[in-house]
């Protein structure tokens, strides 16, 4: 998978995408993420990649052109094929764990950061296929959005991550929020670890993290139990959860 992210603070990303897990897929060729400095490609004299809104209004817009400059280099380096683009917006789409796993298939993304105000419509209108939100609250750019969604989308691919597994329990994965973990040592400031961890008895195990699932779910996120794929024993502690007033 090759992310391509065309921004106006490239220097926000190499601390980030050189550390660690993403830093270390990097490096093993697992997943190519480049950044692309829009400024690089305006034709202003000045440098200037931004202007004030048609019909008046507070900030200043992206313009266009640059934008569209940046993709056409990308594209030439793509061999023109066509990346799916997308655009970090308040205004798009809430970014789920469905659509990361969906989007780790593709071939190539290029993800579009905005900045100020945001950016001219035209731009959007020409080259962008979907318009994520991280979440609804507003950020100065979409240097952090492009960020999270980069980090959500790499761990999800081939090889990236030690196994599949390693996601695919997760939260959000199979429509819960995760189990609580522990590590040595067994007892911690007076708190010890749950003693089915240290029985050995795999089933057992297995039934104590679904129903910690469970209860988690139900207390911090009950809407997702809405469309969570439950077994008849799920709904079963749900009910005894609820009959005991929990
Ligand atoms: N005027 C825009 C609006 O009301 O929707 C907000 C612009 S915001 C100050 C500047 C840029 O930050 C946006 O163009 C977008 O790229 C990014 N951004 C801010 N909050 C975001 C969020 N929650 N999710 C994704 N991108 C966000």
């Amino acid at each position: 998978m090759r992310i391509d992210i065309m921004t106006l603070f490239p220097e926000m990303f190499e601390p980030v995408i050189a550390t660690s897990i993403i830093g270390r897929a990097r490096a093993a060729g697992k997943i190519d993420i480049r950044c692309h400095h829009i400024r690089d490609y305006t034709l202003d004299k000045h440098g200037r990649t931004d202007d004030t809104p048609y019909g008046g209004g507070k900030g200043m817009l992206m313009q266009a052109d640059p934008i569209y400059n940046c993709y056409q280099s990308i594209l030439l380096q793509l061999g023109g094929k066509k990346p799916h683009v997308i655009y970090m917006t308040p205004a798009g789409s809430l970014l789920r764990q469905k659509r990361a796993v969906e989007l780790s298939r593709l071939e190539n993304i290029c993800i579009l950061c905005g900045h100020y105000e945001g950016v001219d419509q035209r731009i959007l209108d020409e080259i962008v296929d979907e318009e994520i939100s991280i979440g609804d609250y507003v950020l100065t750019g979409g240097e952090l959005p492009a960020l999270v969604l980069a980090d959500c989308i790499s761990r999800l691919c081939d090889g990236v991550l030690a196994e599949d597994i390693c996601w695919q329990e997760e939260s959000h994965s199979e429509g819960l929020l995760e189990y609580p973990h522990y590590t040595k040592p067994f007892s911690w400031n007076g708190r010890e670890v749950p003693e089915v961890l240290i029985s050995g008895h795999h089933a057992n195990i297995d039934k104590w993290r679904r129903e910690k699932s469970l209860e988690k779910t139900r207390r911090v996120r009950p809407d997702l139990l809405e469309t969570a794929p439950l077994e008849e024993s799920d709904r079963e502690y749900l009910h005894k959860l609820e009959e005991e007033g929990q």
